[in-house]
């Protein structure tokens, strides 16, 4: 029989009335021939009142009481939900996370799933049971209740559906879909039909709240289908498989992380082992660090900056601090009134001019850019946060994303049959020891690229707009892009252009800085980008820390450094390519795929 696991966000439990709807729609689907288990959040914002109350007692509630007292959110609504079954006629049992057997690691707050037991599931789906899992919790080695981070419910979905090979995965919530970007900020956003797992990664990561971001991991993993849509209709939402909307098109959507705040090491000496010192500091306190932006130092000085979510800000800069003090930086800046704007498509790795189309759009709106980090698919931005939404519509319509694409693809919302399935689930699970351990697809090394760096960056829009236009006019390929934050308003900006187009760029930005009051400009005319693939890279602080050990220990110092979900890049010396592939194989071989 048909498996279907329905995950019920926080909107749709949030009264009586409500929960009776949803339950009259998981009848239905049993009654239309398939077993289910339904996964349940805290009613309404039943979580961000528990976080009130905690905040009312202490500041610095420990994380494993504060597991304990969210929990108890998921499990109100778990209750109340096998309740309005029963009273529908129908046979119901609700768990909570511990009863299912979802086993976590110990990081309260932040926990990752180890392994899910099925067992008891499905025995009561075999008994006619409709299954109501409380979402966003397990339990760890010791019992202690454990939670996944906030929106985690939709992890749980998609892990019990991946482990029980659930035929599909419906995610209902407040709006019926996935959009070109958060609906709630802009008006004009557009309902996307289909959206890729590796966009959808990012857009979640990058701010798109509609998704946990662990849940598209998983569903990556373990090719899960997910079906997103809204919980008030019976309207088709949004697929969101392994295929994109539309082939080739650049930017299929745009996201917004307000909260976020910038640190910045100031005068670190340029040399290898000092990302590492700083990250492993950060790594240690399981904060995300999230924009790492490292730029080529000059006279053996760089700073490094990062973002973190503000609320983490506090916790970052004493890590900072103690990094600092080890590495006799000279100091710790930062600005907790900044927002990330990004845009995501998988048609940006293969069209220029992208990251143009952006600039401009963001200097005729007036923005200016603190920091720039791109990745293969995404470009974000780091903005004063006053000026974020305006810099998120300017964006959205300078790739015209309210307008459907062209050759935009029929969507099918049918079940995915099991035998359809790519992935052996179950040959997965058993090759991982853990079911969100790290996998690593690909490292990669091109020694075909040159970097240049223009210093001295004035702190005022349409710099990046200039710079990349005449670039993208010179008919130049234009790949990693980072630009630091500057000092006394004087940033730098670096980027990766083929070797045989090195020659010509310096040319052509020499005779442009000079105009523009920015340079000097210099350059390597071979460098050896690095890049490791996989999923869970970002989420995996560790994933950064381990590259920097390896290169630390081989003698590389990097240059530029881009991170991403799916991808971590490095640039270092075209003479250390070589070794630094060899160093990077061995660091990560027990995550190889
Ligand atoms: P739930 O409680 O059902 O998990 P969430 O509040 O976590 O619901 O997620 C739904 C919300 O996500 C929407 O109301 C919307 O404002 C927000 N959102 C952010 N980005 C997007 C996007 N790209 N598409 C759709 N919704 C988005
Ligand atoms: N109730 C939790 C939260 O509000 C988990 C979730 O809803 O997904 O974050
Ligand atoms: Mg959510």
């Amino acid at each position: 029989m048909p498996l279907i696991v329905q995950k019920f966000g926080g909107t749709s439990v949030a009264d009586s009335q409500k929960i009776l709807a949803a339950a009259r729609r998981a009848v239905r689907t049993q009654q239309e021939g398939n077993q289910v288990v339904m996964v349940v959040s805290a009613m309404g914002h039943n979580t961000d009142l528990l976080i009130d109350l905690a905040n009312q007692i202490t500041d610095q509630a420990p994380a494993r009481e504060m597991d304990m007292l969210l929990s108890t959110g998921e499990q109100v609504s778990v209750a109340l939900m096998a309740m309005a079954i029963h009273s529908l006629g129908h046979e119901a049992i609700s768990l909570t996370g511990a009863q299912i057997g979802i086993k976590t690691d110990s990081t309260h707050t932040k926990a990752r799933i180890q392994s899910i037991s099925t067992d008891r599931v499905r025995r009561a789906l075999d008994e006619g049971k409709i299954v109501i899992a409380a979402g966003f919790q397990g339990i760890d080695e010791d019992f202690n209740i454990t939670t996944l981070g906030r929106g985690g419910s939709d992890t749980t979905a998609v892990a019990l559906a991946a482990v029980l090979q659930a035929d599909a995965c419906e995610i209902y919530t407040d709006v019926d879909g996935v959009y070109t970007t958060d609906p709630r900020v802009l008006p004009e956003a557009r309902h996307i039909k289909r959206v890729s797992y590796d966009e959808m990664l990012e857009l979640a990561s990058l701010g798109a709240g509609v998704m946990h971001n662990r849940s598209i991991e998983f569903a990556k993993k373990f090719t899960v289908p997910i079906h997103v849509r809204t919980s008030f209709s019976d309207a088709l939402g949004t697929m969101i498989t392994a295929l994109p909307e539309a082939e080739d098109q650049p930017v299929g959507g745009a996201a917004l992380a307000k909260n976020e705040a910038r640190v910045t090491i100031l005068g670190v000496p340029d040399k290898p082992g000092t990302s590492l010192t700083i990250f492993s500091k950060i790594a240690e306190k399981a904060i995300s660090v999230d924009m790492i932006v490292q730029n080529v130092g000059a006279d053996g000085i760089a700073d490094v900056s990062f973002t973190v979510l503000k609320d983490d800000l506090r916790a970052t800069l004493k890590a900072a601090e103690e990094a600092a003090r080890e590495l006799k930086a000279e100091g710790v800046g930062h600005d907790d009134d900044v927002a990330k704007v990004s845009v995501v498509g998988l048609g940006m790795a293969r069209q220029t001019g992208v990251a143009r189309r952006m600039f401009r759009a963001l200097a005729d709106a007036g923005v200016n850019i603190l920091m720039i980090s791109t990745s293969e698919i995404k470009i974000s931005v780091l903005v004063a946060r006053p000026q974020a939404a305006a810099a998120l519509r300017a964006v959205h319509q300078a790739f015209a994303l309210e307008k459907p694409p062209a050759g935009a693809a029929a969507v099918d919302y049918t079940k995915t049959p099991r035998a359809a399935r790519t992935s052996d689930v179950v040959a997965i699970v058993s090759r991982l020891q853990k079911m969100e351990e790290l996998t690593i697809d690909v490292i990669a090394l091109d020694e075909s690229q040159a970097r240049l760096t223009v210093s001295g960056v004035a702190d005022q829009p349409g710099i990046a707009a200039a710079i990349f236009e005449a670039v993208a006019d010179g008919g130049i390929f234009v790949d990693m892009i980072v630009q630091s934050f500057g000092r006394e308003g004087k940033a730098k900006l670096s980027f990766t252009v083929p070797q045989a187009q090195y020659k010509q760029c310096h040319e052509l930005l020499d005779k442009l800085v000079g105009g523009m009051k920015c340079g000097p400009v210099s350059g390597n005319a071979q460098v050896a980008k690095l890049s490791v693939s996989g999923i869970g890279l970002r989420s995996h602080t560790e994933v950064a820390i381990r590259a920097f050990r390896c290169l630390t220990e081989a003698g590389i110092n990097v240059a530029m450094i881009n991170t991403s979900e799916v991808r971590v890049n490095v640039v270092v010396e075209g003479s250390h390519g070589q070794k630094a592939l060899a160093a990077l194989q061995k660091a990560f071989a027990d995550a190889r795929q």
